[in-house]
């Protein structure tokens, strides 16, 4: 079967001479939940932004069910939900709006987007703060209706970049069972974190990035298996 994301030979190099990729292979089946662990700067947001078309990659392959970003970038976007790690929509206008103007970037017809939105306000508990501008939100619902706004094009795979950051254990208890919910759907599922517990609760496997490069890659069981598991997980603390 086609793989969900393909990576090879991922290089990227900022503008100044900063190698933030230095050569990553990765793959994620389709139907995955997947997590990309490491501590900040270690290339995650780096990863998702060429992933996603938002960063130019210097080197290297990227595939989205099998269509290359170079070649076929529209369709290959049009399979991905996108969480970003800063909240990035207009402050000032209402919820509904936000997620009804996102499903027209995507060609979806107004009522079949409305219907849409009313759903995952729903069930993302922001039913209630429909009309009001975003500003009004907490930080926690802020990163709710990014998962909304991600899903209003029924993607088949949802990347998000450390969605949990700074929100509290009870609302990050209620959005990992949503994600859960949706992965069992069969939406393919990646997420970053820092958090080695995170990727441990969520996730069938895992890549752990460090400096640009991947260091390991494998299954979370077998992860937590490794003798040296309570090493790691004391560096990945240190480094964050
Ligand atoms: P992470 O998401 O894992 O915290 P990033 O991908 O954001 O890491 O950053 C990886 C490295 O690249 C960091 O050292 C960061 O400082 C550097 N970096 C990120 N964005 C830029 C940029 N626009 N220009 C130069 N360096 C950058
Ligand atoms: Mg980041």
């Amino acid at each position: 079967m086609t793989y969900a994301l393909e990576i090879s030979a991922l290089k990227k190099t900022y503008k100044g001479g900063f190698q933030a990729l230095k050569g990553i292979d990765l793959t994620v089946s389709q139907g995955d939940f997947f997590a990309l662990l490491g501590p900040n700067g270690a290339g995650k947001s780096t990863a998702i932004g060429v992933i996603t078309s938002l960063v130019n990659k210097t080197a290297g392959q990227v595939k989205v069910f099998g269509y290359d970003i170079d070649t076929d970038l529209e369709k290959a976007k049009s399979f991905i939900g996108l969480v970003p790690q800063e909240f990035n929509f207009s402050q000032f206008e209402p919820l509904m709006n936000i997620l009804v103007n996102q499903a027209g970037y995507y060609g979806v017809t107004k009522s079949v987007a409305i219907e849409r939105a009313e759903k995952y306000l729903k069930q993302l508990e922001l039913w209630d703060k429909r009309d009001a501008p975003a500003r009004t939100l907490s930080g926690g619902m802020k990163r709710r209706l990014m998962i909304a706004r991600a899903l209003m094009h029924e993607p088949k795979m949802l990347i998000l970049d450390e969605p949990t950051a700074g929100v509290d254990i009870e609302l990050r208890r209620s959005m990992w069972s949503f994600l859960r919910e949706l992965n069992q759907q069969g939406i393919t599922i990646i997420l970053t974190t820092h958090y080695l517990e995170e990727a441990e609760m969520l996730c069938r496997n895992i890549a752990i990035i460090d400096g640009g490069e991947i260091v390991e890659n494998t299954s979370m069981k077998k992860l937590l298996a490794q003798l040296d598991v309570e090493t790691f997980i004391f560096d990945i603390k240190e480094g964050t």
